[in-house]
């Protein structure tokens, strides 16, 4: 079931080759059909923990459309491994979208909390612990240090050196996962799909937090499109004109905003000639087809 080393594949493009770039995608997205990406990577060493030590389950936490949610129910349900999620807003349902839904249908039990009440969980981790005593609990987006062990081992599984690694940018376990394996000189950058500039001092202080000094990173924060889970037409049309070009799908929230991104740094000639580029596809396509369904409808 699981595909890896992940597939290492060369993009080719006009207009990669008018600005005299080698581009590459790791392929993360293909390694599970539905613990896709970077969501495996980070689950990988968490659900190791939950099951050697002597855990009656595991919870987590996690917005309406959180790809963590369905990773890790599906993860929970292929390992065996009773899960909770705590989900942020006590007006939804199992029944509220697709996402919930799976979780659900994955043996997922869900716990609809308030906004408030979940703000406070995710803080005090304390209380929680004394809520679920006996359960191994793996934080919001799923960033710990498993996940940034997890994360490290693309490294391995890369024999070239790149001058840039791209990729998204959520609650940065990703990013850091990466910078805590960088030793050969490569310049991360990560493109924000949350709107506002706190990506790059909240990047920083999870980087104190996980005693990671790699900072050869760099944070596009300009390709949000109005913020985490909007859209615009243009980029629903970038990502069909994409997957229609090169034959891989990208989800709304991330990888297509990132990818919509680096094209345009790339028109505006911000890597220099001859850069060796690596672009990490991180999944997300759980719930893509709904999602763009529901707003399609809505963007004018
Ligand atoms: C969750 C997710 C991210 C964000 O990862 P972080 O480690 O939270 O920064 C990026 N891409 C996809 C597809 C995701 O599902």
């Amino acid at each position: 079931m699981v595909t890896l080393p992940s597939s290492l594949v060369t993009l080719n493009d006009p207009l990669f080759k008018q600005k005299s770039l080698a581009v590459s995608i790791k392929r993360d997205d293909l390694i599970h059909p539905e613990v896709s990406g970077n969501k495996w990577r980070k689950l990988k060493y968490n659900l190791e923990e939950a099951r050697s030590g002597n855990y009656e389950g595991l919870v987590t936490f996690g917005g309406a459309f959180s790809n963590h949610i369905a990773a890790t129910a599906a993860a929970c349900r292929v390992n065996g491994i009773p899960a909770i999620g705590i989900i942020r807003g006590d007006e939804l349902t199992p029944e509220s979208n697709h996402t919930l839904r799976k979780a659900t249908d994955d043996g997922m039990q869900l716990r609809f909390v308030s906004r408030e009440e979940y703000s406070l969980m995710c803080k005090e981790t304390d209380f929680l612990a004394s809520s679920y005593p006996r359960h191994f609990i793996v934080p919001e987006g799923g960033t710990n240090e498993y996940a940034i062990k997890g994360v490290r081992e693309i490294w391995e599984e890369l024999d070239q050196r790149y001058d840039y690694f791209l990729c998204p940018y959520g609650t940065g376990g990703t990013l850091a996962g990466l910078l805590s394996g960088n030793r050969k000189g490569t310049i991360m950058l990560g493109f924000s799909s949350l709107k506002g500039s706190f990506a790059t001092p909240a990047l920083t202080d999870l980087l104190d937090r996980f005693a990671i000094h790699n900072r050869s990173f760099r944070m596009v924060d300009d390709y949000h499109f109005g913020g985490y889970g909007k859209v615009t037409r243009e980029l629903l049309s970038f990502i069909s004109w994409f997957e229609e070009t090169h034959q891989i799908p990208l989800d709304p929230i991330y990888t297509g905003k990132m990818m919509y991104g680096f094209y345009e740094l790339v028109k505006r000639a911000y890597f220099p000639e001859n850069s060796r580029i690596l672009v990490l596809h991180t999944g997300g396509l759980q719930g893509k087809d709904a999602f763009e369904q529901i707003h399609s409808k809505k963007i004018r």
